[in-house]
């Protein structure tokens, strides 16, 4: 099965909230931002991130969240195999 990076550069994550309406089981609200659950620490060209590897299974809910925030600061990578 294919896998998957998600980044959320949180840096620049406005705290609208969008991911978190539509994919509250990767994502969460914490104060002003919002949190990937489960995520590593990353360095992004924006500052601290997150991020994690997910399999295709969780891409759908991901992908919307990316296409709904704002900013943009989500990201959705496919990892190379
Ligand atoms: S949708 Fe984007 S800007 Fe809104 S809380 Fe989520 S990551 Fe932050």
């Amino acid at each position: 099965m294919a896998k998957f990076k998600i980044e959320h550069h949180k840096e620049i994550c406005i705290g609208c909230g969008a991911c978190a309406a539509i994919d509250p089981e990767d994502w969460v609200m914490e104060g002003d931002k919002s949190h990937l659950i489960d995520s590593d620490k990353i360095d992004t060209e924006n500052g601290k991130g997150e991020g994690k590897i997910i399999d295709e299974s969780k891409l759908a809910l991901n992908q919307e969240a990316a296409d709904a925030c704002p900013v943009p600061c989500i990201f959705v990578k496919k990892v190379e195999e």
